[in-house]
């Protein structure tokens, strides 16, 4: 491009945009509309304005500070004149002469210099018509001006790429675009979306054409938003329907088989009636294990709804027919909080768990490693550590993944390929709202529990200022002394980790020693070894701590029955789906449980809002779907790890109605055999590097 020399290029690769393409959809953040002119005579002080004028005067004004410049015009138009000055900007000297036409657009000023521009934005008319005391409120000037006197776009600023730079780059970019950009979308997907085409989308989006309403260009509702935002999603869509499709044509060895005696043995093991949602899912659950093809499922059920047993239901169902089984957790403590569970629940069978992790010694590991490549260990639970290297299978035919987006995308691939083509199941705790798990992860087949095993109290929540923490203590105090255990836990926030450790080790400190003399009470934080976290965990599961302080390791998965209630410092610190989880750790025993939010002022909107849907529900479901709605999808998940498709343009949750359409378009598109091979060859060059992807493997 005309002005990109070395050192702009690599400025603008700097923020990502390598390409014409990566400026064209860089979208602009919003749109001011500049389009229609005030006369000077009607300005007010406070308001924004386009002003279209001849210069009278202008040049730059000595200050009394050496090297502070102050450049400054008059303007007038048929009604009156006006000063606007810039500062520090002394090229303009060499840019502006009297008599040109100009127009300004910015914000008025009353100073003692009366009304004024200050560092307006300017276009200076081409169209000289000599008659420059004509311009009025009705005059518009030719098509070209970029920065005023239209609807503007106004981009993100990122690094030294202004908003200006931007307007102007894009602008020569559309200029010099051929007039038959290829577009991906077939036509009758088109016509069925009334959706205009390629080129004009990319035009419009940046500098759309008068009439346009200013309110759809913000909510990003154009018609050219609308076409280009459907043209990722059904890029995007097109991807993870090839890749469904191709995995359906994957084939396990052999397919599992379910007898009355395999009936039987599953149900020897039940501890305890499984709800109607456990049946519901162990049902479709087995019925993709009986398929040809690999099981590829994401078991989604809030917090103590009962997912390990249906797990298990699952593991029996292939031990029997003779596979082995992986079950990783994401944290030791976890993985050997379902070890312990399993290897009790199978003591009577003939099947042999083991328990591989990090901390497990050298020797009893490679122990472990052959009798897995033998076939003679059953099931395996363990964390990461499975998908370290030398770990082989007999015949890997289940791979069950707790607490599914601790893990990345290459780790599941990793355990996958131990087996050929194994059937997967994926389990998450933090429910994923609807509207991504239908659209996100496409690839995967989705089995939900809402329900709750029987017996449980609702667990009730309060949010209370910090003026109130007595109260709060002399409630801790009657419940321990009903028999109770209880959590208090602390927030880490990474960039002063340091600091919040030491807060919440001098808080135990205080708890001990001046709140809670009478009991015991314990430290858990996250730079402890392993083996001292899992001492003191085991111990407060035996009931030998009465109160648990803790920073949020203890977040996933642990289960200590007889703990009712779970106090939050700092809660307003915390995200809602992570309050959510911290709640889940009590509630899971026959008491009454409390979760108490303790927060200090100020609090923000947002954190405001947070605890009061936290105190209004205890369904994750309505809880995810809120978190997302306050923090959109890119902290949802937290963004490193997040899987979430990178996409340029759409946004998850603002255009999911868009995402469903792209799905079902998509999926019609690609049935069509005249299509097929144009799609697919579209979607390889495209989608693979761009949307980085969830899925298993
Ligand atoms: P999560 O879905 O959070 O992993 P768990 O599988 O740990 O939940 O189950 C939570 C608790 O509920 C466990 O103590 C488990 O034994 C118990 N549980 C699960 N299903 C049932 C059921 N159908 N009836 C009674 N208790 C159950
Ligand atoms: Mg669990």
């Amino acid at each position: 491009m005309k002005g990109v020399g070395p050192r702009r290029a690599a400025d603008l690769q700097r923020v990502g945009l390598a390409t014409i393409e990566d400026l064209l959809y860089r979208f602009p953040i919003r749109y001011e509309d500049r389009g229609s002119f005030q006369t000077i005579a009607s300005l007010r002080p406070g308001i924004a304005a386009s002003v279209v004028g001849e210069i009278v005067g202008c040049g730059i004004r000595p200050t009394r500070r050496p090297r502070f410049k102050i450049f400054e015009m008059l303007v007038r138009d048929a009604t009156g004149s006006l000063r606007a000055i810039w500062f520090n900007q002394p090229f303009l000297n060499d840019i502006f002469r009297p008599h040109q036409r100009v127009i300004l657009f910015g914000k008025l000023e009353l100073t003692s210099h009366g009304l004024q521009l200050q560092n307006p934005q300017y276009e200076i008319l081409r169209d000289d018509d000599g008659d420059a005391t004509t311009a009025g409120a009705a005059q518009r000037p030719d098509d070209d001006t970029l920065h005023t006197g239209r609807i503007v776009p106004v981009y993100e600023k990122t690094g030294h790429l202004t908003t200006k730079m931007q307007r102007v780059l894009v602008h020569q970019a559309l200029s010099q675009l051929p007039s038959d950009v290829p577009d991906p979308l077939p036509p009758p997907v088109r016509a069925r979306q009334s959706l205009i085409d390629r080129r004009t989308a990319l035009h419009d989006v940046h500098f759309p054409p008068e009439g346009t309403p200013l309110e759809a260009l913000n909510a990003f509702r154009s018609p050219a938003h609308r076409r280009l935002i459907f043209e990722e999603f059904f890029l995007f869509q097109l991807g993870l329907v090839l890749r469904k499709r191709r995995a359906e044509a994957d084939r396990k060895p052999r397919a599992v088989v379910i007898t009355d005696a395999i009936r039987e043995s599953a149900r020897r093991v039940l501890p305890f009636r499984l709800t109607g949602d456990q049946k519901k899912v162990i049902a479709e659950i087995v019925d993709d294990m009986k398929r040809p093809q690999p099981m590829n499922r994401l078991l989604q059920g809030d917090v103590g709804s009962g997912k390990t047993i249906v797990a298990l239901m699952a593991a029996i169902v292939a031990m029997e027919n003779g596979f082995q089984v992986a079950f990783m957790a994401p944290t030791e403590i976890l993985a050997e909080q379902h070890f312990i569970n399993i290897r009790r629940l199978l003591e009577d069978s003939r099947f042999r768990v083991t328990l591989l992790t990090g901390s497990t010694p050298a020797k009893k590991r490679r122990e472990i490693q052959a009798e897995l490549a033998g076939g003679s260990l059953h099931l395996v639970v363990g964390t990461h550590a499975l998908v370290e290297d030398p770990v082989a299978f007999r015949e890997l035919g289940l791979v069950i993944i707790d607490e599914q987006h601790r893990f990345g995308v290459l780790q599941r691939a990793t355990l996958r390929s131990k087996g050929q083509h194994p059937d997967v199941l994926v389990m998450t705790a933090t429910p994923i709202p609807r509207t991504l798990a239908l659209t996100t992860y496409g690839d995967l087949d989705v089995s939900i529990m809402r329900e709750m095993p029987p017996g449980r109290h609702p667990i009730k929540t309060i949010a209370k200022p910090e003026s109130r923490r007595e109260e709060i203590y002399d409630f801790i105090r009657r419940q321990v002394d009903e028999g109770r255990q209880a959590y208090v836990v602390y927030p880490l926030v990474e960039e002063s980790e340091k600091v919040d450790l030491r807060a919440a080790t001098e808080m135990a400190d205080h708890l001990a020693n001046d709140v809670f003399p009478q009991y015991r009470v314990a430290l858990l934080h996250g730079r402890m070894k392993q083996d001292a976290k899992d001492r003191v965990m085991h111990a407060f599961a035996r009931g030998e701590y009465q109160i648990l302080v803790s920073t949020t390791v203890i977040e996933v998965g642990v289960d200590v029955a007889n703990a009712s209630v779970m106090l939050v410092e700092h809660a307003e610190r915390f995200g809602l789906s992570q309050l959510h989880q911290l709640r889940g750790r009590v509630g899971r025993g026959p008491h009454p449980s409390y979760c108490v939010l303790l927060y200090q002022h100020p609090l923000s909107d947002q954190g405001r809002e947070r605890l009061k849907a936290l105190t209004e529900t205890t369904d994750g479901f309505v809880i995810a779907e809120r978190d997302l709605e306050l923090r959109g999808p890119g902290d949802f998940f937290g963004t490193r790890q997040s899987g979430l498709p990178t996409l340029r343009v759409g946004d998850i949750v603002r255009d999911h109605a868009i995402m469903e359409e792209a799905r079902r378009e998509a999926g019609a598109a690609l049935d069509d055999p005249s299509q097929h091979e144009m799609l697919a060859a579209f979607v390889r060059e495209s989608w693979a590097q761009r949307f980085g992807l969830v899925g298993v493997g």
